[in-house]
């Protein structure tokens, strides 16, 4: 279980995105760990999973939101979202400097 939780908001181009984090294995219902309602601007994660699979759950539902206005077909942007995921977590988890200066304001 993740011991950290996400942002209650995040900023996707114009947009601010509510993260929800739901409880109960209410998303295994559905048979996924997350769920990005660009209609809404909700991004919901599933509770309960080992913070590793958090973060990769919302860098992916992240990634449908920063590709929404691209015009991937449905199966091309999962795709590509299945690749940033554990991508972008990897990348970041593995260069604190990439990180840091990237988010820096000089
Ligand atoms: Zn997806």
């Amino acid at each position: 279980m993740a011991d950290v939780k996400p942002p209650e908001l995040l900023e996707v181009g114009p947009h601010v995105y509510r993260v929800v984090v739901v409880p109960d294995g209410v998303m295994d219902d559905v048979g996924r760990y997350g769920h990005a309602s660009l209609d809404r601007l909700v991004i919901a994660v599933a509770a309960d999973m080992p913070h590793s699979v958090l973060v990769d759950t919302l860098l992916h539902e992240l990634g449908h939101a920063l590709l929404a206005s691209v015009g991937l077909t449905e199966a091309q942007e999962e795709r590509v979202c299945l690749a940033l995921g554990p991508g972008l977590l990897g990348l970041l988890r593995a260069n604190p400097a990439l990180v840091e200066f990237v988010t820096a304001t000089p």
